[in-house]
């Protein structure tokens, strides 16, 4: 029988906001049977439940900044105990920092897997403002309006963008054009992990 670390598929998807993470992320977890762990649901469900994690995340999140590392990283070492074992994960805005990576790798060292592959999803800036007032629209989220986007932007090119780093000096990173459709994206990754897992 293969262990977890040999069977398991285990992808970060990563890229700004706005890039269609959410929406990717749904299809490879279907395609993969992967478990889809997307940190700001999570973080939604806890404002909504009006949890200590909610109180602290809302005004972060309602300001485009990103929630302490050790909150995060609680929140998915949870969830990731509820599931073993599993064919993958499939991590979606998670890890943001260098310091979320690196915990992600003692939760998965811990059940002797790894990260397989972070998948960049690019897509230029003018589209992804487009697509978060769009959604702002569709779903309301109070995040997705202009001033908050802009700041959510910023915070990705000072905080978010240089934790690819980490996955580049491990040869574990891949990048995929996602400015044309949803399933677009999904043919790229798809092709991508053939290269990974066979
Ligand atoms: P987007 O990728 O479009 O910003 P998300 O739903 O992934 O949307 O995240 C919404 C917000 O939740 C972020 O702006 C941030 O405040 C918070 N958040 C989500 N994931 C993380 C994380 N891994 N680390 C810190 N904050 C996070």
């Amino acid at each position: 029988m293969k262990t977890e670390q040999q069977a398991a598929l285990n992808i970060v998807l990563f890229g700004p906001p706005g890039a269609g993470k959410g929406t990717v992320a749904k299809l490879v977890a279907a395609q993969k049977q992967l478990i889809h762990l997307s940190t700001g649901d999570m973080l939604r469900q806890e404002i909504e439940l009006g949890s200590d994690i909610g109180r602290e995340a809302a005004g972060l999140i309602a300001q485009g900044q990103l929630v302490p590392d050790e909150v995060v990283v609680a929140m998915v070492g949870n969830a990731v105990a509820r599931h073993i074992p599993c064919p993958g994960f499939i991590f979606d805005g998670f890890p943001r920092t260098t310091g979320q990576a690196a915990a992600l790798d003692g939760l998965l060292a811990a059940r002797h897997a790894a990260i397989t592959l972070m998948i960049a999803l690019e897509v230029s800036e003018q589209e992804i403002i487009r697509r978060m007032l769009h959604r702002a629209e569709v779903e309301g989220r109070p995040d997705d309006t202009i001033d908050v986007i802009r700041q959510r932007i910023i915070t990705y090119h000072e905080k978010i963008k240089s934790t690819a780093d980490y996955y580049r000096a491990q040869g574990k990173y891949a990048t995929v054009n996602s400015s044309i459709t949803p399933d677009n994206t999904l043919q790229q990754i798809l092709k991508q992990l053939s290269t990974v897992n066979g």
